[in-house]
């Protein structure tokens, strides 16, 4: 027996077309059914019952064979979007640049995606574009299995399992980079970067995540290619910020993108201010070791305070510059605020729904040492006051001198009401600004108590 998968080894291509990778059973890769999530074993098994082929690939794959839980399952068939559709309950097909299926349970989505090519393949029912500089705008051109394979980024994300026969197809010597720890794209790196400029950020993203290497011939081309960034669509680049953001490597992931440059694409606004501003530079790490730690505690994680923290250095040198030329520190704040969001949401396109939270943590900044009487409990029962309370130690942390206003904020929370009435009784109002205020009252915001 053992000689018998010895020999099947020796040979590169082992078994049936040439083109279907290479074939790894069971014995020789530690990954079960039962690692997989019961929806995309459901979706695989529907699928193969239907006569069509079915894999799960990439992050669920990859994931747990570096015994790393999943953040998701992707399933790849070579049944097409509305083939895909009528065999599911809840299923519905999404997107244009690159049509896929949703199934939805209970618990996840799973996303299934018809196996597409890089070719105009004569099997084509759909179509494949690109711009002067190499960048694909659509890409439905359905494939075969290796076509599917040879398209995706990295050699890692280019395993299929098939749970049915518990075994993998290795088109790219994934398995071999995942002992490695080597995050390799595969075939030419600046054509594939040029392709869809993303794959910048994911190689970047990975290799943080992962704690991988960057392989040689991959990287050399990168920090070269950073101005295609410059092309990705701001709800998509969006999107992509928060997998960067989020993953539980924010910090890790923030060095290597300013290392290849890529960081200026992304907060444009942030690298000038840094080099003004050493509290700064430390507000951002600090920022990212806070969401790293709250991730991996499976804390709640809001994209608006990590843009709130990116943000903040441009918006506070702005508004001080404002407040220099006469204006009330809320107008002021609120400009400097307008004046960093507009710019940054063409580039990646924060929705109203964390960039309001953001302007709301951002003016109770100016509130929160405003605490005398009955404006505490006023600012404490404010719904952004806890990420507001957190931006001010953050603020602590990284070095700026708030003259204890987190530790007041702390003690007060832990007090019963009679302490907290004695505690706000013995604050002195800071002095008013001696700027006159141009225009009294002319403005009420209800989403804050700032004045
Ligand atoms: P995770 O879900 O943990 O972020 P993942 O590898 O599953 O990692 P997804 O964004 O879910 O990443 O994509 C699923 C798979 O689709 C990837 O593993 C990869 O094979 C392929 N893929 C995703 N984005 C690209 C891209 N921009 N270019 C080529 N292939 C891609
Ligand atoms: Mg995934």
């Amino acid at each position: 027996m053992l000689e018998r998968i010895n020999k099947f080894f020796q040979r590169k291509k082992p078994q049936g077309k040439a083109n279907s990778g290479r074939l790894i059973t069971a014995d020789k890769h530690a990954l079960t059914p039962d690692m997989m999530s019961a929806d995309a074993l459901k979706v695989v098994k529907t699928l193969q019952r239907a006569g069509f082929e079915a894999y799960i690939v990439g992050g669920g794959v990859r994931d747990q064979l570096l015994d790393l839980k999943p953040k998701d399952f992707d399933v790849a068939t070579n049944a097409e979007p509305d083939q895909v559709k009528p065999l599911f309950r809840r299923a519905r097909i999404i997107g244009r640049r690159f049509q896929i299926v949703h199934v939805q349970y209970s618990r996840e989505i799973i996303e299934v995606t018809t196996f597409r090519s890089n070719q105009q393949s004569q099997k084509t029912n759909g179509t494949r574009r690109q711009t002067d500089t190499g960048m694909l705008t659509r890409d439905n051109v359905f494939g075969t299995l290796s076509d599917d394979a040879s398209r995706r980024d990295l050699s890692i994300n280019a395993l299929y399992y098939n749970p049915t026969d518990n075994t993998l197809r290795d088109f790219a010597d994934g398995l071999s980079d995942i002992k490695k720890r080597l995050v390799r794209i595969m075939g030419d790196p600046a054509t594939r970067f040029r392709e869809d400029p993303v794959r910048l950020l994911r190689v970047v993203r990975f290799a943080a995540k992962l704690g991988f290497r960057i392989d040689a011939k991959t990287a050399a081309p990168m920090a070269g290619l950073a101005d295609n960034l410059a092309q990705v669509s701001a709800p998509r680049f969006f999107d992509e910020s928060l997998k960067l953001f989020m993953s539980g490597q924010g910090l890790a992931t923030y060095k290597l993108l300013q290392e290849y440059a890529f960081f200026d694409y992304i907060v444009p606004d942030l690298n000038a201010c840094l080099q003004r501003d050493a509290i700064a530079e430390r507000l951002i790490e600090q920022a990212f070791t806070n969401t790293d730690l709250r991730v991996r505690s499976r804390k709640r994680v809001t994209p608006a305070f990590i843009y709130a923290a990116l943000l903040w250095p441009a918006v506070a040198q702005r508004s001080k510059e404002y407040r220099e030329q006469g204006e009330a520190p809320l107008s002021a704040l609120r400009r400097a605020a307008d004046n960093a969001l507009s710019r940054q949401v063409t580039v990646t396109a924060i929705p109203k729904r964390f960039s309001i939270p953001m302007r709301e943590i951002w003016e109770l900044q100016l509130s929160l040492p405003r605490r005398a009487g009955a404006r505490a409990e006023r600012l404490c029962s404010h719904p952004r006051f806890r990420a507001a309370y957190d931006f001010v130690l953050l603020r602590e942390e990284s070095g700026e001198d708030l003259e204890g206003l987190g530790d007041w904020w702390t003690r007060y929370q832990e007090c019963d009401t009679q302490e907290r009435l004695d505690m706000a009784s013995q604050i002195k109002e800071p002095r008013r600004s001696r700027t006159r205020r141009r225009r009294p009252k002319t403005r009420k915001d209800p989403s804050t108590n700032a004045e």
